[in-house]
């Protein structure tokens, strides 16, 4: 038996006292660790932990102590990337080779939050009357509870804790029970940079019980939430009775819009990878591919090409394109969703679990469903597997009308030569972010986040500290 991995509190390592749940690899099936449920009582001590720092001194740290911490913590990152990408490959299945990259990745936006540090400023304020002086200050707003899926276990992870520690509050942070290795490796590396003890804690456990209970306790002042739409309207629903701050980065069913005067072979390339990347666990998946008709055919034979040549396999191998799915009941979910689409769409390539070497892991091949129309269940729910469903369309306002025919709205496409049609077609997209004749690169410069269904507020960029800040008028009358 693997030993029992604990909970990060004030800066030390705590046994559960509750149940213990394990974790699987998903390429192998087989147990990686276990760990504990974190109770009522557990989540109790880390906010408490969190409040105690923030009030006992780290709310007073000067702006360059949180930059000077931020940029270790950054060089930390960058040093260990190779050991938290095979924690990170281990635990949810990315190829190693993608998980270190997105660990130097994430080095980059903790430099950025880290530049902005003492750079969080407020106004002086004109007013009216005579003899007076109005200023703003942006202050912390105090403990933070970060809430974060498993699908890129480091991101998901440093995009709230760099601008939260950057702003100054201090973080409780509960990771996905199927995949929280990576948050203790990141609370090593935070606590070998320098911070000090209950400024990040972290606690381990489900998100019915320990993740609910951390986001009900009322000692906790936002709450930085990224997940499923569904765990997200419950989140809201507590921040409403309890009146938090909140952003919720949920959902997506991206559409990629491909015209056919685009450059149809990089087109292919790019939509293939925007939704078989991560085995297509990505909210930004694009996985809806809209086709002008003209070149369908064309697109299709081109997609296939590189469907085939995306290399599937054990995600430790330094040639892997795609890994395995998180678990059993994930694969079951995305073999019914194709199935059910062989009745009505024709099921191109792919669709079934991969066996021979890599039947003990959560396997399926790149899938490709051509002829789907944005009514059928395929096109409308998150999938969140390696289904890419081509849509023709017939002209711009046609494409327009089904990219938009979504009750999300976290990223979409457009791929054109017409200067004028990127533009125009990129404004009437309904989607937090857009990309041109490209797909997937997020920049830490750059905000992101969802419309409609897809979440409130936003992260990276200047946008991404506001949850973690609040703005104090102060008012000075001259005598
Ligand atoms: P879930 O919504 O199931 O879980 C997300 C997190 O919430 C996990 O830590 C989970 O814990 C926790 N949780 C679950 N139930 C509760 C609860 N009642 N109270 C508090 N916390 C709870 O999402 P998935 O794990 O399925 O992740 C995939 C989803 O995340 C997809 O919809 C994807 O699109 C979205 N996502 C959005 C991103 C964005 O930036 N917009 C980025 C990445 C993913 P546990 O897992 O332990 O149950």
């Amino acid at each position: 038996m693997a030993a029992v991995t604990k909970h990060f509190i004030a800066g030390e390592w705590r046994e559960g006292a509750g149940g213990a749940m394990q974790n699987v690899n998903p390429s192998t099936g087989k147990l990686i660790t276990e760990f504990p449920i974190g109770t009522a009582e557990e989540v109790d001590a880390a906010v408490r932990a969190a409040r105690d720092a923030f009030d006992g001194g780290w709310r007073d740290a000067t702006p360059s102590v949180r930059r000077k911490l931020l940029f270790k913590f950054a060089e930390l990152l960058q040093a260990n990337a190779a050991d938290v990408g095979r924690i990170a490959t281990e635990d949810m299945g990315m190829p190693w080779a993608f998980t270190t990259g997105e660990t130097l990745y994430c080095a980059e936006f903790v430099e950025y939050f880290a530049g902005w540090a003492d750079k969080i400023n407020g106004e002086t304020i004109p007013l009216s009357a005579a003899n007076t002086l109005d200023y703003t200050l942006r202050e912390p707003v105090g403990v933070v509870a970060a809430i974060v899926p498993w699908n890129s276990a480091v991101s998901l992870a440093v995009w709230k804790l760099a601008p939260a520690l950057a702003c100054g509050n201090t973080v409780v942070i509960k990771p996905s029970e199927l995949a929280p290795l990576v948050a203790l490796k990141l609370m090593d590396l935070l606590a070998e940079a320098g911070f000090p003890p209950g400024v990040v804690n972290c606690v381990l456990g489900d998100g019915p019980q320990t993740g609910a209970a951390l986001i009900e306790h009322p000692g906790i002042d936002a709450i930085a939430f990224t997940g499923g739409t569904a765990t997200g309207r419950r989140v809201a629903e507590t921040v409403g009775r309890n009146l938090k701050r909140v952003s919720l980065e949920l959902g997506g069913k991206s559409a990629n819009v491909i015209f056919a005067d685009a450059d149809i072979d990089a087109a292919a390339v790019q939509a293939g990878v925007g939704c078989f990347i991560n085995t297509g666990q990505q909210c930004i998946a694009g996985s809806r591919v809209l086709v002008e008709e003209s070149v369908q055919d064309a697109f299709l034979e081109k997609l296939s090409a590189f469907a085939t040549s995306w290399a599937v396999g054990d995600p430790m191998q330094p040639t892997t394109q795609m890994g395995p799915l998180i678990n059993e009941g994930a694969l079951d979910r995305v073999l019914r969703f194709v199935d059910e689409a062989r009745d009505t769409a024709q099921v191109t390539m792919g669709g079934e679990r991969l066996g021979g070497d890599l039947a003990d892991g959560y396997f399926v091949a790149p899938t490709i469903v051509a002829g789907v129309r944005n009514d059928m269940r395929i096109a409308r729910e998150e999938i969140f597997g390696p289904v890419l469903s081509v849509i023709p369309f017939r002209d711009e306002d046609e494409a327009v009308r089904i990219a938009n025919d979504t009750p999300y709205g976290l990223a979409g496409g457009v791929w054109t030569n017409d200067l004028s049609r990127a533009h125009r077609v990129a404004r009437r997209i309904e989607a937090g972010t857009v990309w041109v004749n490209s797909w997937l690169t997020l920049n830490p410069q750059a905000p992101f986040g969802g419309y409609k269904a897809s979440g409130i507020g936003r992260e990276g960029s200047r946008e991404g500290l506001d949850v973690y800040l609040q703005t104090k008028n102060i008012y000075v009358q001259f005598h």
